[in-house]
């Protein structure tokens, strides 16, 4: 194919409503509350970001990652399998085996590398991949990866994930899902998952991005909340750079598990193993997690005080209980109109469009973290009860 000009495809991209942009965020006035940010000379509250326990600012994190520069310098210089990987790296997954209750835990240097190497590891040509229609990408583009035949199920629905497993050729190898699901913000049915996935013999991959540190009565994450171990979930997935207020993720399981993917799974081995300041911060945030368990329990108060007041105020909700909160506005010039007018209000609330979520089911993205204020939750709903219910 010849090399095409690219401006007739950006313009068909913003006639859609479509365009992506960045906004920076200039600094944060308190630099201990990532909750409140000033984007272009604007003050906002920032309601979109993944920071649900507010630890991205915490000082013991900065300390952390400070006096570990200092001792380890900033890079590791070459990947895990060659000289890279550190006493840091090695003290950070002994702490996540611990703290999942799984034999061993793997670093990877992002949540959407950790996707690709498991499943493409597990999964090969000849097989078959399944997943959740509503997904998250890396594990949508994990499976396209891995070269297996790939199918969906619809959302939620362990029924039909079932069917599908039943169908045996080609064999389903993994059967892979969100576990609390990053743009609606409801929890997947794991343990008929995990019975569909264990009498068909296929590896249950859960990616609990957002729900590690979070849900559960200790912040084990989705896992927990269904009480189900590591033979019920035999893959986790767990990401540092949301809850956990750093960078990185992980992979937990058996010891065979662990040393497999080391061994085939291409994201962990053909890349550099992130800085170790990275895994030191990592380990605080673990630390404080565990410690300030207010922190969990506030942004989960602070969710139920949101719905409850907007529900009383008439603004849609979608069916989630977490701190993901979508307001469904059902078109994607409808999402960024209200994303406008709510930065106008001091707030960052950023509409979610195609093809994150399907066309038709655009929304704002509410996120509650335990760094954000009662009134600030209050002013939030009162600006969205202006916007989306009719006078
Ligand atoms: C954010 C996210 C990822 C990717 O994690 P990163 O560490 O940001 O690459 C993977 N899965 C889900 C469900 C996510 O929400």
């Amino acid at each position: 194919m010849k090399r095409q000009p690219l401006e007739p495809a950006l313009e068909e991209i913003e006639r859609q409503h479509l365009r992506r942009r960045r906004a920076t965020v200039d600094a944060y006035p308190r630099p201990d509350s990532h909750a409140n940010v000033i984007v272009e000379g604007r003050r906002l509250v920032d309601f979109s970001s993944n920071d649900y326990l507010g630890l991205a600012g915490h000082p013991a994190l900065a300390a952390a990652m400070t006096e570990c520069a200092r001792r380890c310098g900033t890079g590791s210089g070459a990947s895990h399998l060659i000289s890279g990987h550190g006493r840091e790296h090695a003290a950070l997954e002994e702490e996540l085996a611990a703290f999942t209750g799984r034999e061993r835990a793997l670093l990877f240097s992002t949540g959407y590398m950790a996707n690709l190497g498991v499943v493409t590891a597990l999964a090969s040509r000849g097989e078959s991949v399944l997943l959740d229609r509503l997904s998250h990408a890396s594990l949508i583009d994990a499976g396209l990866l891995s070269g297996a035949r790939f199918r969906r199920y619809p959302h939620c629905d362990a029924r039909a994930a079932r069917r599908l497993l039943e169908e045996g050729e080609p064999r389903t190898t993994v059967l892979a899902t969100d576990g609390l699901f990053s743009m609606d913000g409801d929890v997947a049915p794991l343990p008929a998952l995990s019975q569909a996935a264990r009498a068909h013999d296929a590896w249950l991959v859960v990616d609990d991005a957002h729900g590690i540190g979070v849900l559960g009565r200790s912040g084990r994450g989705a896992v927990e909340l269904a009480g189900l171990g590591c033979e019920q979930v035999p893959v986790l997935v767990g990401t540092l750079g949301k809850a956990f207020g750093t960078f990185g993720a992980f992979v937990a399981g058996t010891g065979a598990l662990i040393d497999f993917l080391i061994q085939r799974a291409r994201s962990y081995i053909y890349t550099t193993a992130l800085p170790q300041p990275v895994a030191a911060a990592a380990r605080a945030a673990l630390r404080v997690s565990q410690q300030e368990t207010w922190r969990r329990e506030r942004a989960l108060a602070l969710t139920a005080r949101f719905r409850a007041a907007a529900r009383e105020a008439g603004v849609p909700l979608a069916d989630s209980v977490t701190p993901i909160q979508p307001i469904p506005l059902g078109s994607a010039r409808a999402a960024l109109a209200a994303q406008h007018a709510l930065l106008e209000a001091g707030f960052w609330v950023v509409a979610i469009r195609s093809p994150t979520v399907p066309v038709g089911e655009e929304r704002l993205r509410v996120t509650l973290t335990a760094g954000h204020e009662e009134h600030q939750v209050d002013a939030l709903v009162e600006s969205l009860s202006r916007l989306c219910v009719p006078a």
